[in-house]
């Protein structure tokens, strides 16, 4: 029996022992196609040769410095390569080692900067149901998905959840898209009004919803509404880019494609693409203003912060996206994967919606397309099909839970941003097996 104390402690895993392109390779030499990128990480693949050469260059230099001591060259340049394409606003850059850190240390730095400005009080913070925002208890306690949060309450902090804007299954047929934007932005603005505005410190979202709602994107101008909604009270938006982010979705932060810019943003995953652990807040010139005049000291820290080996890895991902234009990639594949899925699944009785951006994109299963009704939980339908698609030399993302956190599923598709046709056609041509041989 294996020593490690595995996530699932029934399941058996293959031993993952090398990678080509977008393939991973197990001890018996039998070949994945990675069509999620792990959980949205991978988007090099796994043997980028330039990536490599730069974590050995920087590993045999100088591994590691710590950051209270010292600051790096990997760190200060990746930092201004990031500000440099960052959104209007954002000016600098707070370096942790994952996606959850860095929404706790969003979230910390928010109420940090409402606290130099003499408002202690504004703490409460809205997030949206069927989110998801990370696995530590304040993230745990931001998220809205009721699945991973019901062993865990009472959770940690002062939050709320509002509506997603989750058109497939809210928007009614005679609702226009602004009319559906008005509705949720009035609902945003009675869960303010009822809290009292001089209370809430941040209304937090994804962009695009990633593992708890299969790639779901917002309709045009829901994030404008939400942001001008934010502002006029005050509050901060928190943008969560962790899994959407770093070019996933066709530019490398998702909001530029909803006109929007943040207070804060959340990027990891796709930051050093699985070379290295890393992760960071984006932060606004007044945030870090604000902070800078009063105590000048940010009171949060981890051992690794900017760690040098993660940065360079992140700083050598980051310019192979750009030097190879990859993002143009993205675009190209991202539609032609969304085209091949229609053409496979648009008649098929259980895939209700396909949806998403670039080449993150999620299918919804139901019991029949109509009713839109989910399948029993029971049947736990996504994870049959992930292990199918195992089987057969796939690796898709299942999620339950779509819906209200405990019915619906979906399977979320963010392959390497290097894939090409052939990969696309192998990814709808398993995916479509996997999905027939499981309902
Ligand atoms: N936020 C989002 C949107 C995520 O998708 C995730 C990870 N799936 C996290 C935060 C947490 O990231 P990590 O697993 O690196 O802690």
């Amino acid at each position: 029996m294996s020593h490690v104390f595995h996530r699932s402690l029934t399941a058996s895993y293959p031993v993952a022992i090398g990678g080509d392109g977008p393939y991973l390779i197990d001890a018996d030499g039998k070949r994945y196609l990675d069509a999620c990128g792990g959980a949205a990480v991978s988007c090099l693949g796994h043997s980028d040769a330039a990536v490599i050469a730069a974590v050995q260059r920087q590993v045999a230099t100088m591994a590691y410095a710590h950051s209270s001591f010292f600051t790096t060259e990997p760190m200060e340049q990746l930092a201004d390569f990031l500000v440099a394409r960052a959104p209007a606003g954002i000016d600098s850059v707070y370096f942790v080692s994952g996606g959850s850190e860095a929404v706790e240390s969003a979230l910390k730095m928010a109420r940090q900067y409402f606290v130099e400005r003499g408002q202690p009080q504004r703490r409460h913070v809205i997030a949206r149901r069927q989110s998801y925002h990370g696995n530590t208890l304040g993230a745990l306690a931001t998220g809205g998905n009721a699945w991973r949060r019901q062993q865990f309450e009472p959770l940690l902090i002062d939050v709320t959840h509002v509506s997603p804007c989750y058109a497939w299954r809210d928007q009614a047929a005679h609702e226009t898209d602004g009319d559906y934007v008005a509705r949720l932005g009035q609902e945003l603005e009675e869960h303010i009004a009822a809290l009292g505005a001089d209370k809430v410190m941040a209304f937090i979202a994804e962009p695009v919803v990633g593992a708890t709602a299969g790639a779901l994107p917002a309709v045009a101008g829901y994030f404008q509404r939400m942001r001008a909604i934010c502002q006029r009270h005050g509050i901060l938006l928190i943008l969560d880019e962790v899994m959407c982010g770093m070019g996933r979705t066709g530019s490398l932060f998702a909001c530029e494609q909803e006109g929007v810019t943040a207070d804060l943003i959340c990027i990891a995953k796709g930051l050093g693409a699985g070379y290295q652990p890393i992760g960071a807040v984006m932060v606004s010139q007044d945030i870090r203003d604000t902070i800078r005049a009063g105590t000048g000291f940010f009171q949060h820290g981890h051992t690794y912060i900017g760690h040098a080996t993660a940065c360079a890895a992140a700083l050598a991902v980051q310019r192979q996206i750009e030097e190879r234009g990859l993002l143009a990639n993205v675009r190209a594949m991202g539609a032609l994967l969304q085209e091949r899925l229609h053409a496979r699944f648009d008649g098929h009785a259980h895939v209700g919606d396909i949806r998403g951006r670039g080449l993150f994109l999620g299918l919804e299963l139901v019991q029949d397309r109509t009713s839109k009704q989910p399948f029993d939980p029971a049947r736990r339908l996504h994870a049959r099909i992930k292990a199918y698609a195992m089987q057969n030399g796939l690796m898709c993302y299942p999620m339950g839970g779509t819906i209200d956190g405990l019915h619906g599923d979906h399977i979320l598709l963010a392959p390497p941003y290097i894939i090409d046709a052939s990969h696309v056609d192998e990814i709808v041509d398993k995916l479509g097996t996997a999905i027939d041989t499981s309902v």
